[in-house]
C-alpha cells in the first residue's frame, strides 16, 4: 500500500511544481511559475477505493469544488465496491440479478461497449478469478489448472443478460462482475464535471496514480503528468504535457503477489484465466474519456503491444497511448508523441 502512496505523492508533485525528470527549466523545479502567476490551489489527500488520492482546484470556488469531489468519490465507493458487503455491485454479485442505478448502469454499458471491441480483453465477469487469485482479500494463492478451467465456465461477458432500458442485469450461473477495472476513470470524469459546475477552470485529481486534469494550468500552461517506470517506482519513464484529458496507467507492478519466484498481478487475461502474460510493464491511455481510458489501459495491457496497435490504428481518433514491454522499450502513438518527453528513447506508432 505504501507503494501506491509514494507514486500518488510523486505524481502530485509533477503536476503542482511540475518538477518532472525531462525538459524542466529552473522555474518549473523550483515551483515558482506556479506560485508567482496564480492563486494557490485548494488540495485533499483522500483514502477511497483502496488507494489514495489528491484532489487539487484553483480559482475562488477551489474549496467547494474538492468538497464536492470528495463527496462524489466516496458516493461512487460505497456504491460500486467489490470489497464492501453492502455496496450496490455486491448485492448483484450476491442475488444474481438488480435493477441498477445510473452511475452502475453506465458503467456497465460502457463495460460492454469495451468488451465488445476488443474482443473481451476487457471483461468485467474475471471478478470469480480475482477471488480465486486473491486479489479481493489479499489471501494471495495460485490456484490449480484444473480449478482454473472450472471457473473459465463463468467467464465471459455474453453470458450476462442486460436489460438497459430498465437498467436491469442479470447474472449467468456462478457469475460475479467486478468494475475495478473502470470505475476510477468514471469517478475522475464525474469529478471534472463537478469542477465545471462549480466554475472552477482549473484541477485535477490523481486517484492512485491515475490523472484526470480539466483545463490547463492556471498560468495557462500545460499540465506535466510524470508515468510511473514499471521497473522503479521511485523514477519516472516519460513526462506528458496535457490539457483537459484523463491519463490513466495499468501496469502489473500496481499489485502482485510472488510465489516460487513467480510474479503474479491482478491484471488478468479472461482468455486464460491467468495474469496477462503478453509482454507489457504498463499501458498509459490519453483520452477526454476517464472511463474509456480506465477500461482500455486494462484491456491494452491485456492484449500485448502488437494487437494493441492494431486496436489503436483503428481507434486513434478516440485515445493516445504509451506502452512499455518488458524490455524497457517505451511505445508512444503518433499523436501523443510531441507532448511526450523521456530520457529514454522511445519508438513512436504511426498511424500508417
Ligand atoms: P486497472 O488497474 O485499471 O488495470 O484495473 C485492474 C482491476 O480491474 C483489477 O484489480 C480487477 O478488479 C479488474 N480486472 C482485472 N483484469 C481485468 C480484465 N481483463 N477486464 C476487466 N477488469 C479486469
Ligand atoms: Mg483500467
Amino acid at each position: 500500500m505504501k507503494k501506491h502512496w509514494i507514486a500518488a505523492a510523486f505524481v502530485a508533485c509533477l503536476l503542482l511544481t511540475g518538477c518532472g525528470a525531462a525538459e524542466h527549466t529552473e522555474d518549473e523545479t523550483t515551483g515558482s511559475a506556479v506560485q508567482a502567476n496564480t492563486e494557490q490551489p485548494v488540495s485533499k489527500e483522500i483514502f477511497a477505493m483502496d488507494t489514495y488520492m489528491t484532489i487539487t482546484a484553483y480559482g475562488e470556488n477551489g474549496q467547494k469544488a474538492v468538497d464536492a469531489a470528495q463527496q462524489e468519490i466516496e458516493r461512487l465507493d460505497a456504491l460500486l465496491s467489490t470489497g464492501s458487503a453492502d455496496s450496490e455491485i455486491s448485492a448483484l454479485n450476491a442475488s444474481g440479478t438488480a435493477q441498477l442505478s445510473s452511475d452502475s448502469a453506465e458503467l456497465v454499458s460502457c463495460a460492454l461497449e469495451i468488451n465488445e471491441s476488443t474482443g473481451g480483453a476487457f471483461d468485467i465477469t474475471v471478478y470469480p478469478l480475482m477471488q480465486a487469485w486473491g486479489f479481493t482479500d489479499e489471501s494471495y494463492r495460485v490456484p490449480s489448472d484444473s480449478e482454473l478451467t472450472t471457473l473459465m465456465e463463468t467467464i465471459g461477458s455474453d453470458q450476462l443478460d442486460w436489460d438497459a432500458d430498465n437498467r436491469t442485469l442479470t447474472l449467468g450461473d456462478g457469475q460475479a462482475i467486478d468494475l475495478g477495472g473502470i470505475a476510477k476513470g468514471y469517478t475522475s470524469g464525474r469529478i471534472m464535471e463537478l469542477f465545471d459546475e462549480c466554475g472552477v477552470e482549473s484541477g485535477m485529481v490523481s486517484l492512485g496514480g491515475n490523472v484526470h486534469v480539466h483545463g490547463a494550468k492556471p498560468d495557462g500552461s500545460k499540465w506535466r503528468i510524470g508515468i510511473q517506470d514499471p521497473e522503479n517506482s521511485e523514477d519516472i519513464a516519460g513526462v506528458l504535457e496535457v490539457t483537459d484529458c484523463a491519463v490513466i496507467t495499468s501496469g502489473g507492478y500496481e499489485r502482485y503477489f510472488e510465489q516460487d519466484g513467480t510474479t503474479y498481478h491482478h491484471i488478468i487475461d479472461p482468455s486464460t484465466g491467468k495474469p496477462a502474460d503478453n509482454g507489457l510493464t504498463s499501458v498509459t491511455i490519453v483520452s477526454a474519456d476517464g472511463t474509456l481510458a480506465d477500461g482500455l489501459s486494462t484491456a491494452l495491457f491485456v492484449m500485448g503491444v502488437d494487437q494493441a496497435t492494431e486496436y489503436w490504428r483503428q481507434h486513434a481518433d478516440e485515445f493516445d497511448a504509451v506502452m512499455i514491454t518488458e524490455d524497457g522499450t517505451i511505445f508512444v502513438t503518433e499523436g501523443i508523441a510531441d507532448v511526450f518527453s523521456s530520457d529514454r528513447t522511445f519508438e513512436t506508432i504511426a498511424r500508417k
